[in-house]
């Protein structure tokens, strides 16, 4: 039985979907995790509701305007309430933080995922878009301790970073079956979202409502339109890249509608190495938090007594035009990533207010990164700089 102290985490968007999951994996741990800390940004009753039952040191509310309009007086007493958003970086480089969970959604995870990796500790990364925005400067903080799914970075004293996305924790798993030299190829599965059959012609007429009803996961709403028009795979062609430091061209996508194969490594000689499990993000929250050990937790099982078929085929870059993207971005690295990151998340957020359609996302973020001016080894003031700029792009393409 292992004897080490509990690992203290700071979850990082507790309200949301992954924080919920994450406090289901750290109730379930028998005292091997401690959530030391939860932010949210408006759902302040979950958020108390959550401290009353986890007892973290520190409580962050990122909205500071909401926050001051809120009860806080069913806080626990030992609880300290942080107002506004650098209470994060606060938490998240404090001594007493083991393991940042950065489960925040959308390129506003970036100072706190930085502020982690500056003080060394273990991010478990869900937020996929700081990645997407800022590869090139987090890979120059993780320095020689990037993500290398190797034991020799355990000991602390070094950042790293986990995944906690479920193709790339599958990835994370299956590369400890043979040397970095000896991959051949990543092989990214995805379900193929709610479209996945639908003709060219009718995803002209998708509706909010269709697009927000995904057929095995359940995400928060700006990943489950991502999954939609499959950006979502095309931001994590783009995590995988600067995560396990592949070239595009070792990476590939294929369509699996079940979602229980979570992703695959294809060796040099051939053989391919996979993960298995059922849709259900407690798993790879768990690998994260846990790493590198391997216990019992709350996730669901697959059931062998059923029979199961899983079905691959190709993905069709016509009818889903992003994934052509996340190939691009993953080759040109630099800027580009941060210009798609922050023209999609714009374009997300136009479409759910109707004032764009879907077939317009995917061209609007394309549009955007081709007019932009291409740096490859830019400012971290420079990122956030087109990150501002590509959203004013998107409100333009959205009032033409
Ligand atoms: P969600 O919308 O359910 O939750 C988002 C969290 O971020 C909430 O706690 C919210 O309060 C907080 N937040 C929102 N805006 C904020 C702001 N401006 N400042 C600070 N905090 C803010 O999203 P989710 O589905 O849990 O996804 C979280 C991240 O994990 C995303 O980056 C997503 O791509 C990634 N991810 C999610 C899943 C999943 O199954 N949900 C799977 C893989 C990766
Ligand atoms: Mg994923």
């Amino acid at each position: 039985k292992p004897t080490e102290s509990p690992r203290r985490v700071a979850v990082l968007g507790a309200t949301g979907s992954i924080g919920r999951n994450a406090l289901s994996v750290i109730e379930a741990s028998d005292g091997r995790l401690q959530a030391v800390a939860l932010s949210g940004h408006r759902n302040f009753d979950r958020l108390v509701e959550q401290a009353i039952r986890l007892k973290p040191r520190w409580v962050v509310a990122t909205d500071a305007a909401a926050a001051g309009r809120h009860d806080w007086s069913q806080l626990p007493a030992g609880t300290e309430l942080l107002k506004g958003p650098k209470g994060l970086e606060k938490v998240a480089a404090d001594a007493g933080v083991d393991v940042v969970l950065a489960a925040i959604v959308g390129s506003t995870g970036l100072a706190s995922t930085l502020a982690a990796i500056g003080a060394k500790k273990t991010v478990a990364l869900a937020n996929k878009e700081t990645l997407v925005m800022a590869g090139p400067l987090v890979r120059q903080a993780l320095g020689a301790a990037a993500c290398k799914g190797h034991d020799e970075l355990l000991g602390g004293g070094v950042a790293r970073l986990l995944p906690v996305d479920s193709e790339h924790s599958a990835i994370f798993q299956a590369m400890r079956c043979g040397g970095r030299d000896e991959v051949e190829r990543v092989v990214l599965t995805a379900s193929g979202g709610p479209f996945r059959t639908w003709s060219a012609e009718s995803l002209t007429q998708v509706t909010v409502d269709e697009a927000l009803a995904h057929p095995t996961w359940n995400m928060g709403p700006k990943i489950t339109i991502d999954s939609a028009t499959m950006m979502n795979k095309a931001l994590e062609i783009i995590e995988a890249h600067w995560l396990f430091d592949l070239p595009a061209d070792k990476i590939e996508v294929v369509i699996h509608p079940q979602s229980v194969v979570h992703s695959m490594v294809e060796y040099v000689d051939g053989s391919v190495m996979a993960q298995l499990g059922p849709p259900d993000m407690r798993l790879p929250i768990q690998h994260a938090l846990e790493y590198p050990h391997r216990r019992s937790g709350p996730a669901e099982r697959l059931d062998w007594t059923q029979t199961h078929r899983f079905e691959f085929e190709p993905a069709d870059l016509d009818r889903f035009p992003a994934l052509k993207l996340g190939f691009e971005c993953a080759e040109a690295g630099g800027t580009s990533g941060a210009v798609l990151n922050a023209a999609n998340e714009s374009a997300v957020e136009a479409f759910l207010e109707g004032d764009l359609h879907f077939t317009e996302i995917v061209p609007a973020c394309r549009s955007i990164l081709e007019s932009h001016t291409f740096d490859s080894d830019p400012t971290l003031e420079r990122l956030v700089e087109l990150d501002r700029w590509a959203r004013q792009e998107v409100q333009t393409w959205a009032c033409a």
